[in-house]
This record gives structure tokens, C-alpha cells and sequence, in this order.
């Protein structure tokens, strides 16, 4: 059984552990032999794309948790509204997935379960699947047992009442809570936490092998408030328990791993940084184009008389610029010919750290209006992980055909990520934490992550960890 904690880099949990923040993790370590091994998720650092090479060896062609898919002219999101549906037969082809005759609960991808309890990754309503039970057959009875309730009510009621104040108190700080988090993602997300817990122990009592299940509260509270505030480090207590629970519930026929996918850094968002919104100084640099944040605003010249549309796709510090048109990536110089120094502009930033872009089979890379290419590019990289590594995890990125015409990294600015999302804390990009998550297990089980430098080589040595589990039975 494996449980996914959401956006909690290798760093955070030392520091909650150290901090009595994770009283049960602490236990797993001190007398279950467990040990915290690291690994790399690669880039971007953002969920669907780590998921997807958790579960299935394979994440490439995901560049971002949200893009632009030129072939079908439809934007790729998931979470409320997830359009991966329209694009998933694409993707996987081939792959043995992780859960495979398993139970995949409140997961981006469905990766070969035979349930999932119904309950997917930020989408209640994955019922219409095929190997999918409706979510009321999970709601009603989890409802119809009063411990339940009374325990969801007593600590959505407290949650909610936390929440308010750590929002007075934040403002109060000088900082910026995300609000369109704040106010339904978090607390939901204690009720969803409560519901997959509730799944798990389900999925556990029919017997289902491997089972993989997600919770999102800490990634969602980072996102509002930051990860390192307050707010965010005290629903880490509430992960801590809901592992505790799951754990305690579980037969000796089952063994439990925990892993993250991808950290989060304290962030501030780019409008904030540079006094205008990203999309606004893009349409600055294109005279007569119509330019979108695709969730997000609209600027320059109507689309209706525009000459042309470029769209932003955003996730964190991360951000891919797609002229809509097309059906096919814009070679370097290409869009140098047909839009001579935007690229020199945007890197030009104080606000960008990167601009990435693709000439035939060479990375481009651009800062403070230069160019970067081979080797070279390593000396724009030290500051963020080994530049070795940094470099490849980037140039995969930068091989998938999805990827934007130019790909935007945020800068650091005072100690904090320039992000292109409206929030405290974020991840997508790279630098920090964020591009570090880990995989507690038991020492006994000789999982080595040390050389893994993106999550879809976790996939290998979690399916040998599974079989080897499984012989043992
Ligand atoms: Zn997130």
C-alpha cells in the first residue's frame, strides 16, 4: 500500500519530523526501521507529470499541470474540470501500470486499478469510469457510521475556524494568502482526506493489491499560505494522523510505503514582483496580438481583431507560451524570424530566471537577453541542483513535442520563487525544494533512490518492491 502525501519535499518532512510535527512518521523511523531516501521528480516539478511516472514508467509529453494541445486545440488541465480525457489516448500506450488489478484512490490517472473507489484526483465524478464505483457508494456508508461524521464535522468545524484566523493573522503579517485556496480547497480537502482514508480501509478489507492513494491537504495549505507557514505545517499534524490511521487499520498482509512527488517553496507572485500581470507585458512585446492566460486574464488586442493568439499555460513558476495557431512546436528560429527578440526580451526579465527553447535537436537557453547553449548552459544552472542533472531533466522537458514555442522559468527574488499563479507557495519549476520529494520505506526492502533523477525511474524499483512483497506472501 502506498500513500502519496502531495508537495512535501525531503527537507520539510526532516524538518516536521524534527519538530514533533509528525509523531507517527518519527515512530515509523524509530522502531520500524523505516529511512527517508530521496529522489529527484525531475521537471516540471508538478503532480500529473510525477504521477504519471510513478504510475506508469512514463511521463513524457506532460510538460506542465496544465498545457496547450495544438493538435486538438484544447487546453490540458487536471484537477476541477480535468480535460486529460480528451487527450488520454495519447499517453500510456504500452506501460505496465503500478496498480495494475489494483486500487488507484484520488489519483490523476485511473494506471490499470481495477477500482478507485471513486474518488480521482481533485474530480468527484470519475464514477462514469469503467472500473470505477460511484463516490456515493463511498460517501454513504463513510456517512452512515456516526464516528465518521461527528469526526469530519468536529474537524472541518475547526479547520474552517483555524483557517479564518491564519488568514487575519497572515494579512496582518504583511503577506498575501491565496484566496481562491483559502476558501474551498482547504478545508474540502480535509473531508476528501477523511473520505480516502475511509477508501483505503476499504480497499484494504477486500483485499486489493497494490493499493496507491493520494492526499492533497498539505500541497493545497502550502499553496495558500505558503509551506512553511503556520497554517501549512499544522495540517501536516492532520497527514501525520491520517497515516496513522491508515496504518493501523491494516492487516499484517500489508506493507506500507510513503512517497511525495514534488516539494514547495515559498513564492510571490509575478504581478506582485513586476507591478503587471505576465500576459500583459507578453502582449506588450507583440504589437496586434491577442494574448491569454488560459486561467487567467486576457490582454492585448481583441481576439476577434487580433492578428494572431498566443496562449499562457501556467503551473507555479513555470510557464509555456503556445502561438495557438500552430499545429507544431516553433523551431528557434522560426520564431526569431517571425518574432525577432521575444524570446531576448522575456529573458531579459528581472522577473524570468530561464527562457527555454528548441533549435532542431539543441537547447536553447536565453537569460538577461544572452544565449546559452551546450555546455555553456551549466554555469546558468549551478544555483538551482547539480547542473549535470538539472541540464537533462530540462532538455527531456525540452524534447516534448508539447512543450511550448518558449518555456519560462520564475526567477528568485529575496529568497522567494517569482510564480506565475495567484499563490504563497508553489512548485512546477525549478530550484529549492520543490524538485526534491522523497519515498520513506523500510530500510530491509533496499529501496535506492539515490540515482533517480525524475519519477518515472521510481517506477521500476517500486514494480521490483511489489513483486518482492508480493513473493514473500
Ligand atoms: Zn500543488
Amino acid at each position: 500500500m502506498i500513500v502519496h502525501v502531495d508537495g512535501l519535499g525531503a527537507d520539510s518532512l526532516e524538518k516536521a519530523i524534527r519538530e514533533g510535527r509528525m509523531p507517527f512518521v518519527e515512530r515509523l523511523m524509530r522502531s520500524e526501521g523505516y529511512e527517508i531516501n530521496r529522489y529527484r521528480c525531475g521537471v516540471p516539478s508538478t503532480t500529473p507529470f510525477a504521477q504519471a511516472g510513478i504510475l506508469y514508467g512514463d511521463n513524457s509529453e506532460i510538460p506542465s499541470f496544465r498545457w496547450w494541445d495544438r493538435k486538438q486545440q484544447v487546453l490540458v488541465q487536471f484537477g476541477a474540470g480535468s480535460t486529460f480525457k480528451k487527450v488520454a489516448d495519447k499517453y500510456f500506450e504500452g506501460c505496465e501500470p503500478l496498480t495494475k488489478d489494483g486500487a488507484c484512490i484520488a489519483a490523476c490517472y485511473p494506471a490499470g486499478a481495477a477500482d478507485d473507489f471513486g474518488i480521482a484526483y481533485q474530480d468527484r465524478t470519475y464514477a462514469k469510469e469503467e472500473r470505477s464505483r460511484s463516490a456515493a457508494h463511498v460517501l454513504i456508508p463513510y456517512l452512515a457510521n456516526p464516528l465518521h461524521l461527528g469526526d469530519w464535522v468536529w474537524q472541518t468545524f475547526a479547520v474552517a475556524a483555524r483557517t479564518v484566523k491564519d488568514v487575519a493573522v497572515a494579512k496582518r503579517r504583511g503577506r498575501h494568502p491565496a484566496s481562491s485556496y483559502v476558501a474551498t480547497d482547504v478545508v474540502e480537502e480535509i473531508f476528501i482526506h477523511h473520505l480516502t482514508r475511509y477508501a483505503v480501509q476499504q480497499a484494504m478489507h477486500e483485499g486489493y493489491s497494490p493499493i496507491y492513494a493520494g492526499l492533497y491537504a498539505f500541497d493545497e495549505t502550502a499553496h495558500a499560505f505558503g509551506p512553511g507557514d503556520p497554517a501549512a505545517l499544522r495540517v501536516l499534524k492532520h497527514v501525520d494522523r491520517s497515516l496513522d490511521v491508515i496504518a493501523a487499520s491494516r492487516g499484517s498482509e500489508y506493507e506500507m510505503l510513503i512517497l511525495s512527488d514534488h516539494g514547495q517553496i515559498e513564492t510571490v507572485p509575478f504581478v506582485a514582483a513586476h507591478g503587471r500581470h505576465f500576459g500583459e507585458v507578453v502582449a506588450g512585446l507583440l504589437p496586434g496580438f491577442h494574448v491569454e492566460e488560459m486561467k487567467g486574464d486576457e490582454f492585448g488586442v481583441p481576439e476577434k481583431e487580433a492578428i494572431g493568439s498566443l496562449h499562457l499555460t501556467y503551473s507555479g513558476g513555470l510557464a509555456h507560451m503556445y502561438f495557438a495557431a500552430r499545429s507544431r512546436r516553433f523551431d528557434y528560429r522560426g520564431l526569431e524570424a517571425n518574432h525577432p527578440k521575444l524570446a531576448t526580451a522575456i529573458s531579459d526579465l528581472d522577473q524570468v530566471a530561464l527562457v527555454m527553447a528548441r533549435d532542431g535537436d539543441e537547447d536553447v537557453f536565453l537569460k538577461g537577453g544572452q544565449e546559452y547553449r551546450g555546455a555553456r548552459a551549466k554555469t546558468l544552472l549551478q544555483e538551482y541542483d547539480d547542473s549535470d542533472i538539472l541540464l537533462a531533466q530540462l532538455s527531456r522537458l525540452n524534447s516534448f513535442a508539447s512543450a511550448g514555442d518558449l518555456v519560462v522559468f520564475g526567477a528568485f527574488a529575496g529568497g522567494m520563487q517569482v510564480n506565475f499563479e495567484n499563490q504563497a507557495g508553489g512548485h512546477g519549476s525549478i530550484g529549492g525544494e520543490q524538485l526534491h520529494p522523497f519515498v520513506l520505506a523500510k530500510k530491509e526492502w533496499n529501496v535506492d533512490t539515490s540515482e533517480v533523477c525524475g519519477a518515472h525511474e521510481l517506477h521500476p524499483i517500486l514494480c521490483r518492491l511489489k513483486d518482492q512483497l508480493a513473493a514473500l506472501t
